[in-house]
């Protein structure tokens, strides 16, 4: 084909497809009208200042608060939820969970090297369709993803919660874990170099070019944060090497986490700028001034004591002590869990809540736990202008306990109603997910 006849090929097709986008537009159906539903609050709790107001009415358009006051005019039509015996209050964030690994006692005796192995990536995303189910039922309607997703089955999991398959919190993923070879395993040769039995759980980068190439490879295949590892092994990443991870994830409008496990590699990070650094293990008093200087939030992961198999004795002495450390160092505290495991009798959502023994026994007051819990989580998970707070405009996501979790946080053990993008999920302690399935992207495709 001559060029001149393909420039009016190209032509022709341009005009047949802007004339049937047109006749499509012209046979659109109308608009639905929206649909209003009003709660009344009986309490509603800003954890941002930390105050109570009574007999709130909650109006919410579709799937955005629209109005919220003690006077807001209900229109006709619209479905009101009764919640005048209840305390409401902004949906809960755990800013480092691992929704897509489950290891467990049998048969891996909590040994997660033997977890990837053991079960495929589609089998743990639908494990983590579950856990993302059960950590909504306790009021999570946000998780960080911190990584160990098999072959990101955490991007999976996102885009079916925002595409409309099934209900879950707004997951905000890391892909696969960046490190130095063999991550935080320790392979041997056979597992790493000839069968690759570590992978896909870490990304290997140990030369800058390497850095950048599995930055944009979490990129291209949907992570919406960046973890690395600064120190799984003893040649770590420098502050500069910290540095490069954080600009090319800028590229893309990403953050990144640091799993840290020494003072020295936690300080690397913190002073090359990462966002988040997970894990307490590296925080102490000077690292800890340090990330209030700079702003960089913490997710400690302080496993309770009473998740025996998960913690020791010493460890929850230090991680109580590390966590008050940071609140009297008004570093940007927020709620972690790092919770990747089974405990019969428990949800991934029980689980997680239980972290809130770590934070009692710290001594840190009710309002600033469920500051950590909610605000700060919004700020850490950068939702804090899309979801989160209950404010016009953002999405409609709320949780409602008997108790008023300011003066008890246990009362968040009891999460009777969740609501989420305006759909209710839980109502009087029981699940009602059947809005949330649909058999189509009701959404839209989502990247
Ligand atoms: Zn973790």
């Amino acid at each position: 084909m001559t060029t001149t006849r393909a420039v009016l090929a190209a032509r022709v097709l341009l005009a047949l497809l802007l004339l049937a986008g047109s006749a499509r537009a012209q046979h659109a159906p109308p608009p639905a009208a929206p649909h209003f539903t009003a709660v009344r609050a009986g309490r509603l709790i800003d954890p941002a200042t930390g105050s109570v107001a009574t007999d709130q009415i909650i109006l919410i358009k579709d799937r955005k608060f629209e109005a919220i006051g003690p006077k807001v005019a209900i229109p006709p039509g619209a479905e009101v939820i009764d919640l005048s015996g209840l305390t409401v209050l902004p949906g809960l964030v755990d800013t480092h969970n691992h929704l897509a690994i489950t290891y467990k006692v049998d048969p891996e005796r909590n040994n997660y090297y033997v977890t990837v192995i053991t079960d495929s990536t589609p089998l743990r995303a639908i494990q983590a369709a579950s856990n993302g189910i059960q950590m909504l039922a306790s009021g999570f309607t946000i998780v960080r993803d911190m990584g160990n997703n098999g072959n990101y089955a955490d991007t999976a999991l996102r885009q079916a919660i925002e595409e409309g398959w099934l209900p879950g919190p707004q997951i905000i993923n890391a892909g696969i874990i960046i490190g130095g070879m063999g991550g935080q395993f320790w392979p041997t040769p056979e597992m790493g170099i000839e069968k690759h039995v570590v992978y896909p759980e870490y990304l290997d980068a140990d030369t800058p070019d390497e850095i950048v190439k599995a930055v944009r490879q979490n990129m291209l295949y949907g992570a919406k944060v960046i973890k690395i590892c600064a120190d799984c092994k003893p040649w770590g990443y420098t502050v500069d090497e910290v540095k490069l991870v954080v600009a090319e994830a800028a590229k893309g409008g990403l953050k990144v986490e640091a799993h840290a496990q020494t003072v020295e590699g936690a300080r690397r990070a913190i002073e090359g700028g990462v966002w988040s650094i997970a894990h307490d293990l590296g925080l102490d008093d000077a690292n800890h001034k340090l990330m209030a200087k700079k702003g960089t939030f913490r997710a400690g992961t302080e496993t309770p004591l009473s998740l025996t198999d998960h913690q020791t004795a010493a460890g929850f002495k230090r991680d109580v002590a590390s966590l008050r450390n940071a609140w009297e160092n008004k570093v940007n505290i927020t709620f972690s869990t790092d919770a990747d495991y089974y405990v019969p009798g428990k949800t991934r959502g029980e689980v997680a809540i239980e972290f809130i023994e770590t934070w009692k026994a710290a001594g840190i007051p009710a309002r600033d736990i469920l500051r950590a819990m909610t605000t700060t989580g919004y700020r850490c998970a950068q939702t804090e202008s899309t979801r989160g707070p209950i404010k016009p405009g953002l999405a409609a996501d709320l949780v409602a306990v008997p108790g008023n979790p300011l003066e008890t946080i246990d009362a968040l053990r009891d999460v009777q109603f969740v609501m989420k993008d305006g759909v209710v999920f839980k109502q009087k302690g029981v699940m009602t997910p059947a809005p949330f399935f649909h058999g189509g992207p009701v959404n839209g495709l989502v990247r």
